[in-house]
């Protein structure tokens, strides 16, 4: 049995990972500040002996006591709203939070996993994107705070793994979906959800002719596990490579919702927004012997029975 701290446990990775790792026979200790997290993510894990939760904000000095396997730094604004509205947080967790954390694993002689994104590589100027690419980010534009915050937290990943020879690990997770998301998150799955349900339009940003690459929960929660259990330090990209246009998703989700008052509404492109986004997982393949395996359509299914459960009562 292993003892693994994961922050962001409230939030929708998080808790997924707390599940995960509770299911494998482990001990767990999540740790959040609850700036975006929901407490009833986790709510169903309290009753277990194997659990414990910390209400912590990881940019301040981080003790837990006793003995740590493996520390999953899963904690931050992840959505454009969550970081747009909170830059400085942003940026902190991912330097301070990630320095903080580092430190433990070093004092721990811990397993050290980083929740990188697939917006390090920015608005990208090849595609598919590969591990090897170094991406294209605008450093001073506002989603800049989290692209960047991200990309330090991989050069300071490295930097302990080079000096102090911590066992590290750097999982670059594209876009995933799936029960436990927040419903106004700003992100386009659950807004086209929301508004579909609701029988509203649609906020399609610019034609809608930009792309995105949707990965189903248990899918990424696989990946990251996988991940774990090799010895590998160099970033890995995870995600499903089924590219879809913008505005092909708002269509899917209304055929899916079958809501007739819904429709699409077309409205300006937010200021660096992506125009491509897929990821190349050929490494993933081959190193975790991994590859998505629930379909787009598939995951809608299972998502729309979540955000209707989770809308009844508004
Ligand atoms: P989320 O907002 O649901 O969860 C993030 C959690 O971190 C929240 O519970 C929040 O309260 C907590 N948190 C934020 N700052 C904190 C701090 N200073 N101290 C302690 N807790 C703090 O987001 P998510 O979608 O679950 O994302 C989890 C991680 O995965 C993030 O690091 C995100 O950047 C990364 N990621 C997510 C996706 C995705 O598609 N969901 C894609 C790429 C990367």
């Amino acid at each position: 049995m292993k003892r693994i701290l994961i922050t962001g446990a409230a939030g929708f990775l998080g808790s997924h990972l707390c599940d995960r790792f509770l299911a494998e026979g482990h001990r767990v200790v999540g740790m959040d500040n609850l700036i975006t997290g929901d407490l009833e993510n986790i709510q169903h894990l309290f009753p277990k002996e194997e659990f414990e939760f910390h209400h912590h904000d990881v940019t301040k000095y981080v003790h837990v006591p006793g003995p740590l396997d493996y520390i999953l730094h899963f904690a931050s604004p992840a959505s454009p709203i969550d970081y747009l509205e909170m830059p400085i947080q942003t940026l902190k967790v991912g330097s301070l939070g990630t320095h903080n954390l580092l430190g433990l694993a070093r004092n721990k002689k811990s397993v050290f996993m980083i929740a990188s994104t697939s917006e390090v590589y920015g608005d990208p100027l090849e595609h598919p994107q590969t591990e090897e690419y170094w991406g294209n980010v605008n450093p001073i534009g506002p989603r800049g705070v989290y692209d960047e915050a991200k990309r330090f937290q991989e050069s300071m990943t490295m930097a302990y793994h080079r000096v102090h020879g911590i066992d590290t690990r750097i999982a670059r997770i594209f876009n995933t979906y799936g029960p436990r998301m927040r419903v106004r998150d700003g992100r386009a799955l659950p807004s086209f959800f929301t508004q579909a349900i609701r029988g509203k339009e649609l906020t399609v940003f610019g034609d809608g002719s930009q792309t995105r690459s949707f990965c189903y929960v248990t899918d990424t929660i696989e990946a990251i596990y996988r991940l774990l259990m090799t010895e590998y330090h160099q970033p890995v990209n995870i995600g499903n490579p089924q590219e879809i246009s913008v505005l092909d998703l708002a269509e899917m989700i209304l055929q899916q919702v079958h809501n007739p008052e819904a429709r699409i509404g077309f409205y300006p492109l937010p200021e660096d927004d992506p125009k491509v986004r897929k990821p190349d997982i050929t490494k993933a393949k081959k190193m975790l012997q991994w590859e998505p395996e629930i379909s787009l359509q598939e995951g809608l299914k299972k998502t729309h029975q979540y955000f209707l459960n989770k809308l009844v009562p508004l």
